[in-house]
């Protein structure tokens, strides 16, 4: 049959896509060359998006020119640039050029990871790839990896593993109505990601079962406080299960003592997880090293690609040295996957929640061949060489005052205008300082030329700029404090 009158049932033609897919790849790489031309922060008011596109779906094909158009005119406008330079508010993450091309492979492809015999090369070069990340952290052959959507996913994996270690059958009987289960309770410290209490809902512990500890003047969870919070819950007949510790936490980066806390957790048998999702992936440099000891003393560890690593979102690794108690709390085979269970191969699907798995190994092989350890090394050498300058300059300005150490390439500080510092800790001074920063904040941010982002530390107010983008260099660093200390001064 090969009548011109039946419209084609199949993909658009393949001359479009090729023609539309050189466009789109000459665009990325000449946004990608000048990434700092646009603003960085989106200017868009609420709805704006939403309002240029029409209400109804579109009956008749929206022609791939029309679509590049609006892509130009309506969603671009409303793009907040993270891999701008100067984009420096949360964490860094970056779209990177093996990156991207991997993603059009994989989206190519498009591939389930799911079972090992869905696409056995899925399979096996995620391995590969954790397999290299782990060596490049120094972590022993006993670890398994694999790549799960998000840090947030992996820390409720790693919690629902530990929940499973306990025994009580939790998989099969849940938690609802059971008299014989004593209160779970988790630990943490008050500077944890709220990924763990996100874990902490999605897996029934509750909220009020994880208990946040307080920290040292750095920061750090005192193991003093997670021991006595252990025996206290044991003498109120609790049963603690699980403990994160963070290696590089949201607000400060600090750097939980892994030994002590891995001792702790070794005696009372608790599921230690450590989230390096930032911090961690400052192993990679041999002198870094360190901020990983006692790592081996952890069951589960989770660092992000797709923040420090120059990875596309979202791409985190995972890694357990437990994954016999992590594949019993989530293997299920239906008869429908039966034909697909190979017996000496891995079927990833059985470790974590979801089914479908997008092929995300070949971003991370793609990344570590492009860079090289080496190269990848360099390049968080520089940010946290840039971390160290802004810290330096901050501390040596008279109306700046820095509020935590930088272990990393994260500083976090506040203004504190010369005719304030006398008095700073009035509480009206402290609240009227708190303001100033606010608006320093918002002006430079509404500028269009940076973006940072904030925390609160000790009850006040504190600038936070993180350095973690690719093409964040130094030129990007000096304007930005350039922009920092010249806004403070016009206030
Ligand atoms: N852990 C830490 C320390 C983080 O800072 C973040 C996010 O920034 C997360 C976990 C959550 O990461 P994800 O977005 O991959 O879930």
């Amino acid at each position: 049959m090969n009548d011109a009158s039946i419209p084609s049932l199949g993909d658009i033609p393949p001359e479009t896509f090729r023609e539309m897919g050189h466009r789109m790849i000459d665009w990325i790489a000449e946004h990608l060359e000048h990434p700092g031309r646009v603003p960085v922060m989106a200017r868009t008011a609420p709805g704006a998006v939403r309002a240029a596109f029409p209400d109804r779906p579109p009956e008749r094909p929206v022609a791939l020119d029309a679509q590049w158009a609006q892509f130009q005119e309506a969603v671009l406008p409303g793009i907040t640039h993270w891999n701008h330079p100067a984009f420096f508010a949360f964490f860094g993450i970056t779209g990177s050029y093996p990156g991207i091309l991997a993603d059009l492979l994989a989206s190519a492809l498009n591939v389930n990871a799911m079972m090992w015999k869905m696409s056995p090369a899925a399979t096996e070069l995620e391995q590969v790839a954790l397999d290299w990340l782990r060596q490049g952290l120094g972590l022993s052959e006993r670890w398994f990896g694999m790549i799960q959507d998000t840090a947030s996913t992996a820390s409720l994996i790693a919690m629902t593993a530990a929940r499973e270690r306990i025994g009580a059958g939790i998989r099969e009987r849940g938690l609802a109505g059971r008299a014989d289960l004593p209160r779970l309770t988790a630990y943490c410290s008050d500077q944890t990601n709220y990924s763990v209490d996100k874990a902490a809902i999605a897996a029934g512990i509750g909220l009020e079962n994880l208990r946040k500890l307080p920290v040292d003047e750095a920061y750090r969870l005192r193991p003093e406080a997670l021991e006595e919070a252990i025996a206290e819950d044991r003498r109120a007949g609790r049963l603690p299960f699980f403990v994160c510790a963070t290696v590089g936490t949201t607000s400060t980066t600090s750097i939980d003592p892994l030994p002590a806390i891995a001792a702790i957790c070794r005696r009372e048998k608790l599921w230690l997880h450590v989230d390096g999702a930032y911090g961690g992936m400052a192993a990679l440099c041999p002198e870094l090293r360190r901020v990983l000891d006692g790592i081996e003393g952890a069951d589960s560890l989770v660092v992000n690609p797709h923040k420090w690593l120059f990875t596309p979102m979202d791409t985190s690794a995972f890694y357990t040295r437990d994954p016999e108690t992590l594949r019993r709390a989530f293997t299920l085979q239906p008869v429908y996957v039966k034909s697909a269970v190979t017996e000496d191969t891995i079927n990833f699907t059985d470790y974590s929640v979801p089914l479908g798995r997008r092929f995300r190994g070949l971003k991370l092989w793609m990344v570590l061949s492009t860079y090289g350890l080496e190269g990848l090394r360099a390049r968080i050498r520089e940010h946290i060489r840039l971390g160290q300058w802004l810290a330096a300059q901050i501390d040596a300005h008279p109306d700046f005052e820095r509020l935590a150490p930088v272990p990393f390439s994260t500083v976090c500080f506040r203004h504190v205008p010369r005719a304030l510092a006398g008095r700073k800790d009035d509480p009206s001074t402290a609240q009227e300082i708190d303001s100033v920063n606010q608006r320093l904040m918002n002006r430079l941010n509404d500028s269009g030329k940076l973006f940072m982002s904030n925390t609160v530390l000790g009850g006040r107010f504190a600038l936070r700029l993180a350095i973690g983008n690719i093409r964040s260099d130094e030129r990007a660093v000096r304007e930005a404090w350039g922009e920092i200390a010249g806004e403070a001064k016009r206030q």
